[in-house]
């Protein structure tokens, strides 16, 4: 008998859904592509829950809500 493990490419998404330290040094501004400062403001098991990412060239905050960074460019969240 043979167990076959399937192996789907889900890092990526994984990566983009859930909101961990390891992430802020592969996540950069989506508009000047600067460094982004995390501010924790809930995490759970290394997981950021809730907080923000800002950027300090563009002086913008990107949420983070239920461990999903929210990285659209500011025009469009309006
Ligand atoms: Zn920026």
């Amino acid at each position: 008998m043979c167990f076959k493990i399937a192996y789907t490419p889900l890092s990526l998404s994984v990566k983009i859904r859930f909101m961990k330290h390891e992430l802020m040094s592969i996540l950069v501004c989506p508009v000047c592509k600067g460094k982004l400062e995390l501010k924790t403001e809930q995490e759970s098991n290394g997981e950021i829950i809730s907080g923000s990412l800002y950027c300090p060239r563009c002086k913008v905050n990107y949420p983070i809500t239920e461990t999903i960074p929210n990285l659209l460019p500011p025009e469009k969240l309006n």
